[in-house]
């Protein structure tokens, strides 16, 4: 049933070859006239239009990435901001260096192990957790980008910040998916700063095009923009984050200013493979998703997935079962590399992978899969039972008149994060991705809470070169636990099947986390529900709001993609 290389069963010849010819047609279309200049993909359209406006005066892809994250922390507030952290991968052309920033949350100092725990040691429910001050972690945004700025800026730092101080003053019109958003973040009222912020004097969600204006986030990126990023890390910007912490109506804790003035971003080595004939790249631990997309794709190698057709039940099968080793490893090994040693060598070692892709079979599911034994492996971390929150997290993607790029996830957690507000941005709930069972077996597992430790990761923002060692694409996506399946699946689309950029985000989703295969609701895809069930799988159909945004370099020009599931757009000269 599956294609291993150089074998195409008949059953499937017929809709390989007529995929093929599809692809053929559609690759023989008239070819479009696309961006040669720059270009940029982010989730709304105020902050690509920032991005491009910053890369319109001179600005590089940093430049660029930070004008819209500002943008984001005001239009898109519930996804990412100056109140979280996030992951950026960039890439100068000039001499090819990969770079990757860590902008992660840390836990702050005074953090206990138990701190997800009731008295009695059970773990506490995630909604009772997941709010107000103990699952905030101190904000890694900032010094980040300030970060990679230094390294690779074009503009001043202060002009950055010119396009969103601009709209936070002047105001913006709420869109339809902050509008909905807000209906569905209950809790949201229990906050008095977020309560008068997101609602009407009468307590209805604001509504879609209203124009909603924050003069307190104007002030804060004004301080920002002349001082820097250490205007928020000390001063009166940190005394407020921490007392909104400590005073929090709910789960009051204890963020100090020393937490936040000690916050250090890190520049980590990149994780590249080989992928057939690409190279790509991805972000390391703190992070499992570099680990984890690098780990399915190079299981897949073994599979002749150019001659699997999108969407079909064979690729699915696979693609989950792929899925299943690497988020079986991703549960034991996979943490913080500066608390533990993470093997990542071990877990992409080539013959480590082809050992665990024989695990696959054609004719039935493996079930849960267990953890494999890498080569390089120390100790052993035993499987958590960390938690991924509902959508909210945000993806861009930039690639300047240099050939320089960017591609940087960015996320407060959950949607709205903690709901705590603090001068015009929230602050995030990341704490809450920490495995909330510290001990299992007796021994500590991988992504236990520690002071200063970072919590794990799903996010996974992906650069792509070719055999030439040439851009290919700038790729990534929000959606907890589930962006590894998004992004694995979005770069087979690419690669193997050949789709541009558009098409490969929208081939409808299929995910699988080592537990049920989830099929994209109202796609295609789910009429392989029974068939994949008689192969063993437990199949959910569930919406699977993915936040894709991507760039593919070809001969022509900047083909852009955005995901059609969220609000975001591609806009390049
Ligand atoms: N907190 C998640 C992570 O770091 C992202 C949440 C989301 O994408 O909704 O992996």
């Amino acid at each position: 049933m599956l294609i291993k290389k150089d074998e195409i069963p008949s059953i499937f010849g017929r809709s390989a070859a007529a995929f093929l010819i599809f692809a053929a047609f559609a690759g023989c279309t008239a070819i479009p006239d696309l961006p040669r200049r720059h270009m940029i993909s982010a989730a709304n359209p105020l902050a690509s239009e920032a991005g491009r406006k910053i890369m319109r005066q001179g600005g590089g892809a940093v430049d660029a990435a930070i004008a819209a994250q500002a943008v984001l922390t005001l239009v898109e507030p519930q996804s990412s901001g100056i109140g979280g952290g996030g992951f950026l991968l960039h890439f100068r052309q000039l001499d090819g260096l990969i770079d990757s920033y860590d902008g992660r949350e840390t836990a702050p100092a005074a953090i206990r192990p138990d701190v997800f725990l009731t008295p009695d040691g059970k773990r506490r429910r995630f909604r009772d957790t997941s709010v107000g001050g103990a699952p905030v972690g101190v904000p890694g945004m900032l010094r980040m980008l300030a970060l990679a700025h230094r390294e690779h800026g074009k503009l001043p730092w202060n002009r950055l910040f010119d396009p969103a101080i601009d709209l936070a003053e002047n105001g913006f019109r709420v869109s339809p998916r902050l509008h909905q958003m807000i209906g569905r973040a209950k809790s949201l009222r229990g906050f008095p700063v977020a309560r008068a912020y997101f609602f009407t004097p009468s307590g209805k969600p604001l509504p879609v095009g209203y124009l909603l204006k924050n003069p307190d986030l104007a002030t804060t990126f004004r301080r920002i923009a002349s001082d820097g990023a250490e205007a928020f890390y000390s001063g009166d910007i940190a005394r407020d984050i921490a007392a909104a912490v400590q005073k929090s109506p709910q789960n009051p804790s204890n963020i100090t200013v020393a937490d936040i003035a000690s916050y250090q971003p890190k520049k980590r080595a990149s994780l590249c493979r080989p992928y057939r004939a690409w190279k790509i790249c991805g972000m390391p631990p703190a992070t499992s998703g570099g680990i984890a997309t690098l780990q399915i794709l190079g299981i897949l190698e073994d599979f002749d997935l150019a001659r699997t057709p999108p969407g079909s039940i064979q690729a699915v099968h696979l693609i989950s079962e792929a899925s299943r080793l690497a988020f079986a490893d991703r549960g034991r090994y996979v943490g913080d590399p500066d608390f533990i040693h993470v093997p990542i060598e071990g877990l992409l070692d080539r013959v480590y992978l082809q050992s665990r892709s024989k695990r696959i079979s054609a004719s039935e599911s493996m079930g849960k899969a267990a953890a494999g034994i890498p080569v390089s492996q120390q100790e052993t971390h035993f499987a958590d039972d960390s938690h991924d929150g509902f959508p909210s997290t945000s993806h861009l993607s930039v690639i300047d008149r240099n050939g320089n790029a960017v591609s940087m996830t960015t996320s407060i957690e959950r949607a709205f994060g903690s709901r705590l507000m603090v001068r015009g941005f929230l602050l995030n709930n990341q704490l809450t991705d920490f495995a909330y069972m510290p001990r299992r077996d007796g021994r500590t597992v991988a992504n236990a809470v520690a002071p200063r430790k970072r919590p794990r990761s799903s996010m996974s923002p992906t650069l792509i070169f070719d055999r030439d060692g040439k851009l290919f694409a700038t790729l990534g996506s929000p959606g907890g636990s589930r962006i590894i399946g998004y992004v694995t699946k979005t770069v087979i689309g690419l690669l193997d099947w050949g789709l541009d950029m558009q098409a490969a985000i929208d081939l409808p989703h299929h995910t699988n986390r080592n537990g049920a295969t989830e099929l994209e609701k109202g796609t295609a895809i789910t009429v392989h529900a029974d068939a994949l069930r008689k192969l063993g799988h437990e199949v959910r159909i569930r919406t699977l709001t993915s936040g894709l945004h991507g760039i593919r370099v070809t001969p022509h020009g900047y083909d852009g993609g955005a995901d059609r599931r969220r609000e975001g757009v591609a806009l390049g000269d």
